[in-house]
């Protein structure tokens, strides 16, 4: 078959005046569209350790686990000791998420939420565990 490659020139041409459909990042902002979903937040004072997140995870990327500094029962005005709200912390592995976001989804507590921090790459690979913590 006989090639013509001066029929593509035309089209060169035109591509070679459109602007650029890909992005100049990491030299300028990346631009974010709504709903977009990177790293997952926790807030530590809405968990109540249904642990409902753990479950549905389909990459075992989350771990509730019990904080560390448990708050001290207080004494009630019967001299009886007053019922306490556990605390809980949650381990990321950012290694493993998919950001799905089902544990944002089925969380009773909207204790976790996507951000759109989506700069998440590092060289050792032990901060891509992350630890929120009271
Ligand atoms: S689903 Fe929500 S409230 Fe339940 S353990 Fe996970 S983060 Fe906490
Ligand atoms: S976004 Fe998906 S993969 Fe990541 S922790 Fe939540 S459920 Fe697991």
């Amino acid at each position: 078959m006989k090639r013509k490659p001066m029929r593509i020139l035309p089209e060169a041409l035109k591509q070679l005046f459109k602007k650029p459909a890909t992005s100049k990042y990491p030299f300028e902002k990346a631009k974010l569209y709504a709903g977009y979903r990177a790293r997952i937040n926790f807030e530590v004072e809405k968990c109540i350790g249904c642990k409902m997140c753990m479950r549905v995870c389909p990459s075992k990327a989350i771990e509730i686990i019990p904080a560390e500094n448990q708050p001290q029962p207080q004494i009630g005005p019967d001299g009886k000791p007053m019922p306490v709200k556990k605390i809980f912390n949650c381990i990321m592995n950012l290694d493993r998420c998919i950001y799905c976001a089902q544990c944002v989804e089925i969380c009773p507590k909207k204790a976790l939420a996507y951000t759109q921090d989506f700069e998440l790459a590092q060289i050792e690979k032990k901060k891509l565990r992350l630890h929120y913590k009271n």
